[in-house]
């Protein structure tokens, strides 16, 4: 039996400790909040087809019946979009808090500890190995120490350089987002559609939500630059001009978070350490969900753990974790992440010209946003629009540098160390590292 530690309650973090709990270990995760406030006060769809990959069953009430997203588009005079409303996945419909309360119940029925109120505050090194945590001025040894404390993860930030492990997002790297639900008003007229994406104003720097349900508007402004109140103050009126039955006075949420919308960390795995979820940027990257991800990370983690008979823990045993993460998930993240690349090298009004000339299929989007089209198909759709738009020579230029980012980073692919060696790992995640930097624009000034 090892002592297994868990950073933060983390979606991937509780699916592996569940896991690793049933296979005997002694697993204790250390949360900074308090019990009731686990979890974003908020509710997202949540791809299922994670949960049975896991082998978690899914309770009847997270079963959402089918949503329809409609994109609003720049200009008036633009049709908006709609998704179709089955898609091409399933999704769930889940209350955050009551989903995590729901993973954190089956794995504490499996026996492993919570500690709330417990704020980790960076790792123990021995050596090159990471033996613990400091949580709460304590220190806390372990065999494993699982990175589940979310993207700003102080675990992750804290390593020591020579491990390879990227501490800092970069600018484009991260959504910042302001969450909150508003009472909808009786009798008043509702937008034809109740779930609006709008990319007005914003651009392509971010974008704003109204979702209008049965008694709640649901909100989410996001966007590349940092959001201060006056920023959330001007994105709510400007949603409010959409939407009249929007009430003034929140009903709940009102949150700040930052969202990943990246490629995976290059590494994951140390001696010691394994890193699950946001804290190594695992997001669909055009979008930003991470449950889906995150949960698929853990039992993935978790089985390669149960592979490791003699209780190492080592990059080596580990590695199994990492490259079954790239195999299974990680590489079809990462082209979502080279099409996501493009978007801030857009003008709002290319992106304005792609809703008129319909060039988008609400099909296409729906796959694109489920991270369910497969590579030929991208690159089918991706020539197929350089036909179309061809006339713009911006739109021309943007298209073909996919197709080129795409080739490229066909390379780095086949490059990724079929066994484990710390030389040629850190060597590949150089290559990694490398090719995300040259594709990324720099920030405005
Ligand atoms: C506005 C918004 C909308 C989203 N919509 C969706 C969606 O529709 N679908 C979807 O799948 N995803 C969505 N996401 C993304 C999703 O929230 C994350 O990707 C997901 O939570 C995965 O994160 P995680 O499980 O790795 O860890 P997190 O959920 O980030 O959890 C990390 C945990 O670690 C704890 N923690 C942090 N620091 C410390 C510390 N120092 N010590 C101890 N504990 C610590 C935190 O309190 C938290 O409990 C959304 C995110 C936001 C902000």
């Amino acid at each position: 039996m090892s002592r297994i530690i868990v950073a933060g309650a983390g979606h991937g973090g509780i699916t592996a400790a569940l896991y690793l709990s049933m296979e005997g270990h002694d697993v204790t995760v250390y949360e900074k909040q308090e019990k009731d406030s686990v979890g974003l006060d908020q509710r997202d769809f949540l791809d299922a087809s994670a949960l049975d990959f896991a082998g978690i069953k899914i309770p009847e009430e997270f079963r959402a019946p089918g949503n329809s997203i409609t994109f609003v588009p720049l200009e008036d005079d633009v049709a908006p979009v709609t998704l179709p409303s089955a898609g091409s996945y399933e999704n769930l419909s889940v209350n955050r808090r009551e989903f995590l309360a729901y993973l954190i119940g089956l794995a504490e029925q499996e026996g492993v500890n919570f500690v709330y109120g417990a704020p980790v505050s960076g790792p123990l090194m021995l050596g090159s190995r990471v033996a613990g945590i400091e949580a709460g001025g304590e220190k806390i040894y372990a065999d494993l120490v699982i990175d589940a404390a979310g993207v700003h993860s102080p675990l992750r930030k804290n390593l020591p350089e020579f491990l390879g492990i990227e501490k800092e997002p970069a600018y484009y790297d991260i959504l910042h987002t302001y969450r909150a639900y508003f009472d909808r008003l009786p009798d008043v007229q509702t937008p034809d559609t109740p779930y609006n994406i709008y990319v007005k104003e914003d651009g392509t720097q971010g974008f704003r939500w109204a979702i209008t349900e049965k008694d709640k508007v649901d909100v989410l402004l996001a966007r590349f630059p940092a959001m201060d109140y006056s920023d959330v103050a001007q994105g709510l009126f400007a949603v409010s001009e959409f939407n009249p039955q929007m009430d003034k006075n929140l009903s709940h949420g009102g949150h700040f978070a930052d969202i990943p919308v990246r490629q995976p960390g290059a590494i994951l795995i140390a001696d010691g350490y394994a890193a699950v979820g946001d804290s190594a940027f695992m997001t669909y990257p055009l979008k930003g969900s991470g449950m889906a991800y995150a949960i698929k990370a853990g039992k993935i983690l978790a089985d390669a753990a149960a592979d490791d008979i003699d209780g190492l823990f080592n990059a080596e045993t580990l590695w199994k974790y990492q490259h079954d993460f790239f195999k299974e998930v990680g590489f079809a993240a990462c082209r979502l992440a080279i099409i996501k690349s493009i978007l801030p090298y857009m003008t709002a009004g290319e992106i304005n010209e792609i809703f008129k000339r319909g060039l988008v299929s609400s099909e296409e989007l729906s796959m694109l946003a489920g991270g369910t089209m497969p590579k030929s198909r991208i690159l089918t759709a991706v020539r197929e629009k350089l036909k179309i738009m061809g006339d713009i020579p911006e739109f021309r230029d943007h298209m073909t540098d996919i197709l080129g980012w795409m080739g490229r980073f066909a390379s780095v692919e086949a490059t990724f160390p079929s066994k484990y060696s710390a030389e040629s790992l850190h060597k590949w995640a150089l290559r990694y590292n490398r090719f995300f930097d040259s594709i990324r624009k720099p920030p405005e000034d």
